[in-house]
């Protein structure tokens, strides 16, 4: 199925031919190719096997990017008085990916519900309404439609994002509190929910809970994850610092992040974290024990290296143009990207929860190895 498909979708390109005239060596006008569907579509009314092969040149049609053609194959099929309701179902269904395809989101969703009318909780039917949900943004309505379908990591996913967005619409900060709390109650190792409880610890300067949450979450969240929660406090406060820097705040908080890292078991990934909270706020020789620290439980952890580098260019004596040299290629190491997920192989530099190639949730790893 999968080759037949390839080859025709090959031809296609190669001869611009049509699937419905497939020996004309042309495209026919629009019109014809819909009148040629509407004449299949009295042809093959209520045979089954017909319909299934209608539904399927339909999503031939999307797959091809022809997205009208595949909308009227299945208009066609809901608008038979006597369709089967599984049928009837399963057209409402793809017309509803076929105007998520067009990006036409709201009917996208009132074909869904369609869908669910005649199905009720099927998974595939909810699987896409809930993406559907996720993706207009609607994140509360993603997260009920992730606990019907009884997965609570997409479910808490999404009451984070509501949480977020229900506090920038009211202005209050309990009704966010509410939801992050849900979000731990139905998933504890949900990493989104634990670092936006210590973004928050951070933004009230509340150090007691500080400690006790990043404790927590580093307990709770898988422990591939752990950094995940170190990389997002991180990034949170090189934001904020751009606006309004406070060193005080930020040596505070890498005090905590180490002595709470000290507490774990030992962990390249993490002891380069604690390192690298030690320079953005100023404590060159701690960042520089953490390193080495790094380093001596994996020696070919590149970060580290690169940052003990950069740290130590200032005592070498070297020649301007070895400076510039050298200076060159830390610049371009900086820059690879760090993160990949670990399904696909997707490199990132910027921290995803749910891979935007593969959809896979929590799949991301650091790039301990540059082969990697
Ligand atoms: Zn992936």
């Amino acid at each position: 199925m999968v080759n037949w498909l390839h080859s025709l979708r090959r031809k296609l390109k190669e001869e611009q031919a049509s699937i419905i005239y497939p020996h004309e060596g042309f495209l026919p006008p629009s019109q014809d190719t819909f009148a040629a569907i509407g004449e299949l579509s009295r042809v093959v009314r209520n045979n089954p096997d017909a319909v299934e092969i209608y539904l399927a040149l339909g999503n031939l049609f999307r797959s091809q990017g022809e997205i009208e053609r595949a909308i009227q194959i299945r208009t066609n099929l809901i608008a038979r008085p006597h369709l089967e309701p599984q049928f009837k179902a399963r057209a409402w269904y793809e017309l509803g990916l076929d105007y998520k395809r067009a990006g036409i989101l709201d009917r996208a969703q009132a074909a869904l519900e369609q869908a669910h009318k005649i199905t009720g909780d099927d998974p595939a039917v909810m699987k896409e309404m809930a993406r559907l949900a996720a993706d207009s943004n609607n994140f509360s309505k993603a997260a009920q439609h992730y606990a019907l379908l009884d997965q609570p990591l997409p479910q808490a996913h999404y009451l984070v994002r509501a949480a977020r967005q229900e506090e920038e619409k009211s202005g209050d900060a309990r009704a966010g509190y509410k939801l992050i709390e849900k979000a731990l109650k139905v998933y504890p190792g949900s990493v989104e929910a634990w670092l936006e409880i210590v973004c928050r610890d951070y933004r009230h300067q509340n150090w007691t809970n500080l400690r006790f949450d990043l404790k927590s979450g580093l307990q709770n969240v898988e422990s591939q994850l752990r950094f995940v929660l170190l990389e997002g406090l991180f990034q949170f406060i090189a934001a904020r610092s751009a606006m309004d820097e406070n060193i005080k705040d930020q040596a505070e908080c890498s005090s905590i992040v180490a002595n709470t890292v000290a507490g774990l078991e030992q962990d390249m990934v993490l002891c380069y974290y604690c390192a690298i909270f030690m320079k953005q706020c100023g404590r060159y020789s701690r960042c520089l024990e953490w390193l080495e620290k790094t380093l001596v439980l994996s020696p070919d952890f590149w970060p580290a290296r690169l940052e003990i580098l950069e740290l130590s260019l200032d005592d070498q004596a070297m020649t301007e143009s070895f400076k510039t040299q050298l200076m060159f290629f830390t610049r371009r190491a900086k820059s690879v990207k760090r993160f990949v997920c670990q399904k696909c192989g997707l490199k990132r530099e910027q921290l995803f929860f749910n891979c935007p190639r593969c959809y896979s949730w929590h799949s991301i790893s650091f790039r301990t190895q540059l082969g990697e």
